[in-house]
């Protein structure tokens, strides 16, 4: 028997889908046929290059400049997807940023933003996109966690703080939407090969990949291939998770 994703037809919003983990989503989502928009925050080079490697396979990306601390308009964007589309099946919470430094000495801005973007943006895609899947009785909602949300990292409060609140939030929206049929998970990285680790994996390399049990690593398609199987048919009975794609990080 082969497995079937029961993704082709679909339609999918991806924050933060140009670069790293999100573009590995969009890519592996677009290949299963799904109809992906993407929201990117400035980097145009890079969104329109995920469009060209999805049209190369045939897939349907879209790229929207969208910033998703703009409650307006992250609206404006997913009423637009609605009326391209004519449905939201999947919505993956990507968009994320690190502005790491002491909190003795961390700058108001490096608190505000990182909670704006990676716990503010969830909120400001999740509340245009819910009446849209409540009406269809059916969706899957996939945010981007991390590690950091349950162990604590030096020089990491915000980020941290942003990501537990993510997990909160994800359970929370689990049990508020289950009777719609609407499941929430959250999938929570280690330390992936992003730009976004660059600055971790250049100061402690051997330190870092000492404490992962599999002592590598992880790849941004180890991630999308996660949150694909949230996505798919062969996840209709997880809702309210953690996932975990850390090579056993959280574990050491
Ligand atoms: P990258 O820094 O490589 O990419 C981040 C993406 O988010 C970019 O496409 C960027 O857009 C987009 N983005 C940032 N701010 C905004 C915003 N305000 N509005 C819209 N888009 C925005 O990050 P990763 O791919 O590494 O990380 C993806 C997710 O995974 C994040 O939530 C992160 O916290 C999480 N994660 C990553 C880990 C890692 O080791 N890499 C570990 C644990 C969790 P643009 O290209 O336009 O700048």
């Amino acid at each position: 028997m082969s497995l079937e994703t029961g993704l082709s037809g679909k339609v999918a919003i991806v924050t933060g889908g140009a670069r790293g983990i999100g573009r590995a989503i969009v890519e592996t989502l677009a290949r299963e046929g799904v109809t992906v928009n993407f929201f990117y925050k400035g980097n145009v080079e890079a969104a329109l290059a995920v469009e060209q490697a999805c049209q190369a396979f045939s897939g349907q990306a879209h790229a929207m400049q969208v910033d998703v601390t703009d409650p307006a308009a992250c609206a404006r964007a997913v009423e637009d997807v609605y009326d391209r589309c004519e449905r939201i099946d999947v919505l993956v919470n990507n968009a994320g940023i690190v502005r790491d430094n002491l909190l003795a000495i961390m700058e108001d801005d490096e608190i505000s933003s990182v909670l704006q973007t990676n716990l503010g943006g969830v909120f400001n895609t999740v509340r245009p996109v819910i009446p849209f899947m409540m009406s269809q009785r059916a969706g899957r909602i996939i945010n981007l966690s991390s590690v950091a949300g349950v162990k604590g990292g030096r020089g990491q409060a915000n980020y941290a703080a942003s990501k537990g609140a993510v997990d909160a939030l994800t359970r929370a929206l689990a049990v508020e939407l289950s009777s719609r049929r609407i499941l929430v998970n959250a999938v929570a990285p280690g330390v992936i090969e992003t730009e976004m680790s660059q600055q971790v994996r250049d100061l402690a390399d051997d330190e870092v990949k000492s404490r992962i049990l599999l002592k590598r690593y992880g790849q941004a398609q180890e991630v999308a291939n996660a949150v694909t199987f949230l996505a798919s048919d062969l996840a209709t009975y997880i809702t309210g998770q953690i996932l975990y794609v850390d090579g056993g990080f959280k574990m050491a």
